[in-house]
């Protein structure tokens, strides 16, 4: 027999080696095995079983690491459809498919010495007082760390070293697990009763688990509407029935507040078991362990971002994705996947039943759930009939011309009195802005000059707090200047325009002075429990306005909110991307929501420079529907997905002409070959929106059209075919979510 072996090299492509006769059996497809390389051993994963190879003098597999199959067989099907689909090598996809931690030889637990209690001593006599003491003290706990028992006894290792010689106390390495929330004190939660929307979504979920069918429903539910308690019950029909879960949770939103509620719900009972974590903020140990615990079936539920859906659950019964309309779901490095659309796939292949939940689902979801291929579940009110909160427009354009001479206030009238009115009650307020820093850019209104990155084509932003001018795409800083750095000019009244969550921190203790005030962003989130801290604070009433980015848009339920602001709401509505109102429109939704969990009704204050925006107007409403309907006309209007789907070409290199060239020929190239693989809608080359970033020029082609398996596969026959000058790189995104 063959193994086709993947090596952790990224050669992109694969190599046979002879399996002997000693490893036969043991080889599987999803083994990690050592192989020769040249004059070294090499780690790979096995791809395929064949009986012989066309390739002559095979080496043969030196090792097999671990007793089962590192990748399970339907882990590695949906694998292989992301490698084909998304145009990335075999090699490179597993990579992102089995974390580093684990792809090690040995196995990377961490051991700790532990001392324990053996024997009583036949003649307690032959030993010291002090040892007695020690040794009473052990008997009493039965075992524990050494390094905690010194401390704790007031003793040293070599006195333990002698109760060991005489048999009364063992010392021995124990694999310790690591667990990234040791701490948290969890306190069990049971099943809140559904209302008969969560109950009428609840069963249709529930029914078609148990008809073992792949079914993949689109929950869209307003927020508040209690989906959590729907992916809750949902995963304890999963466990009864011996299956197990994974829940996908924008890396964003994966605090512990959420892990926590997951945690809570199976820590005890008849359904107890351990819930592993998966996320890139995991030291590469914690990961190991976490992806050990589900590997060896110990935690049947899995949450984690968007690299748990490659979780090697056994039997998964049940896939869930929370705010699945989420960018963060794509992964902007090869493999370019959607953890979404993997999502799907996955549930067809494991027979599982996927529920994708939002309560703004992408025009991508509601398309399909419109045309038959999701299963669609509404739920349109909140939990316990709370109201979903009035929302109020305000044109900033107006309060311009209303604070004379001033320029265009920070806060409208409006939002100061209804803040100040909150403050009066004690209740809390969320402001959100979505920049971060002080100024969003620096400029010289004598000549002109704007200072911008030396690397990237975007004007820096001006951070106070260290009085630097920071590039937001590749983080170079510099001094901020107190005069205009133009030799010729010199003017020493620079002007910042453009506001951050800075200037607006800055502004809210003088119009509030008795205001208790917290920023959230990732400026002001400096150690690793600041998030919480800020949050405690904010939950138990210590702080009176929240402000923050998107960091705070979502997840949090906060009863004591009534009122949130959106200082501008058009901020990502100019972006030169098709899905801008798409964003727009989800995110004033999405902050919306975080007021009036409560008993008290909640209010929003939305400021914008264009008002009438559909994407303004639709959030203020309420009308997901409304702003689904006008939107898909345009995207259908021009090809644009759900209508169609989208592949990207970018060239990128140091040099632009080179790139521009480059991009030229691509583009020959496609007109010349694309053919049958066609009904596709070539455009460009162009300059991308963001020309220049970390010193790269990058150009793009766009194709439009609806086969995109087929043009996955001509794709990935061109880029073997069409060869690139070496300092120009072509890599291909399918269904893009960042076209910048
Ligand atoms: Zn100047
Ligand atoms: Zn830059």
């Amino acid at each position: 027999m063959v193994a086709r072996v993947a090596l952790d090299l990224i050669l992109r492509r694969e190599f046979d080696y002879f399996i002997p006769p000693q490893l036969e059996g043991q080889v599987l497809v999803g083994s990690r095995v050592k192989v020769p390389f040249g004059s070294r051993l090499i780690l790979g994963s096995v791809t395929t079983l064949l009986p012989q190879s066309e390739h002559p003098n095979l080496k043969s597999i030196n090792k097999v690491i671990g007793e089962h199959a590192h990748i399970p067989p339907k882990v590695f099907e949906l694998a292989r459809w992301i490698s084909d689909y998304y145009c990335c090598p075999l090699d490179a996809t597993l990579r992102s498919v089995l974390p580093e931690a684990v792809r090690q030889e040995e196995p990377g637990w961490k051991e700790q010495l532990v001392v324990t209690f053996v024997n009583e001593p036949t003649d307690a006599h032959e030993l010291s007082v002090r040892m007695r003491e020690i040794l009473a003290l052990l008997r009493e706990k039965k075992s524990a760390r050494l390094a905690l028992f010194l401390k704790e006894a007031k003793t040293t290792s070599a006195t333990l070293r002698k109760l060991e010689e005489a048999h009364l106390v063992r010392i021995a390495p124990e694999i310790s697990e690591r667990d990234p929330y040791a701490n948290e004190v969890i306190l069990p939660t049971q099943p809140l009763e559904l209302n008969p929307e969560q109950k009428a979504a609840f069963e249709k979920i529930a029914a078609s688990m148990e008809a073992k069918k792949s079914t993949s429903f689109l929950l869209h539910g307003v927020t508040g509407s209690g989906k959590t308690e729907i992916y809750l019950q949902a995963i304890a029909r999963a466990l009864e029935r011996g299956q197990g879960a994974i829940v996908l949770v924008p890396e964003i939103s994966l605090t512990p507040q959420t892990v926590e509620r997951f945690k809570a719900r199976f820590s005890s009972g008849p359904l107890q078991t351990l819930v592993a974590v998966l996320h890139s903020h995991l030291s590469a140990g914690e990961r190991h362990d976490e992806w050990q615990k589900i590997r060896q079936n110990r935690a049947r539920i899995v949450i984690g971002a968007r690299s748990a859906i490659f979780a090697p659950v056994e039997k998964l019964g049940l896939i869930i994705v929370d705010e699945e309309h989420e960018h963060s779901y794509k992964q902007e490095e090869s493999p370019r996947y959607h953890a979404r659309d993997c999502a799907v796939m996955r549930g067809q292949l494991e027979g599982a039943v996927v529920v994708l939940g939002s309560a703004t689902p992408s025009m991508e979801s509601f398309f399909n759930a419109q045309s038959g291929k999701y299963t669609l579940l509404e739920m349109p009110t909140r939990v316990d009939d709370q109201k979903l909160p009035l929302v109020r427009v305000v044109d900033m354009r107006l309060e311009a011309r209303h604070d004379k001479g001033q320029g265009v206030p920070i806060f409208s009238r409006v939002l100061r009195e209804r803040i100040l009115q909150r403050l009066e009650k004690g209740e809390q307020t969320i402001l959100f802005l979505n920049r971060r820093g002080y100024a969003s850019s620096l400029q010289c209104p004598k000549c002109g000059y704007v200072a911008g990155c030396p690397n990237c084509s975007v004007s820096l932003t001006y951070h106070r707090h260290n009085q630097k001018l920071i590039c937001h795409i590749c983080g170079h800083n510099s001094a901020a200047p107190t005069v205009c750095p133009e030799a010729k000019c010199r003017n020493p009244a620079i002007r910042y325009a453009g506001i951050g969550t800075e200037r607006v921190e800055e502004a809210l203790p003088k119009l509030f002075p008795k205001a208790r005030i917290a920023r959230m962003d990732s400026d002001a989130l400096k150690r690793k429990d600041d998030f919480k801290r800020i949050l405690g604070d904010f939950r138990t009433g210590k702080i009176d306005i929240l402000l923050g980015t998107q960091m705070i848009a979502k997840g949090l339920h906060f009863p004591n909110v009534t009122l949130v602001g959106i200082i501008y709401a058009d901020l990502t509505l100019h972006m030169p991307d098709f899905r801008a109102g798409e964003r727009t429109f989800q995110l004033l939704t999405q902050v919306s929501g975080r007021a009036g969990r409560g008993d008290i009704e909640g209010e929003v204050v939305v400021q914008a420079f264009t008002p009438f925006h559909p994407a303004i107007q639709y959030a203020r409403r309420h009308d997901y529907l409304g702003f689904y309907d006008q939107e898909i006309e345009f995207r259908q209007q021009l090809s644009y997905p759900p209508h169609g789907r989208v592949a990207m070409l970018t060239m990128r290199g140091r040099n632009e002409e080179k790139v521009s060239l480059c991009a030229d020929h691509v583009r020959k190239e496609l007109d010349a070959t694309l053919g049958s693989a066609g009904q596709f809608i070539v455009a460009g080359p162009a300059p991308a929106p963001l020309l220049k970033a970390e010193n790269f020029f990058r150009y793009q082609i766009m194709l439009r059209g609806r086969q995109m398996p087929k043009l996955s596969r001509y794709l990935q026959g061109f880029t073997e075919r069409v060869k690139m000058p070496e300092d120009v790189l072509m890599t291909i995104d399918i269904d893009p979510v960042n076209l910048v």
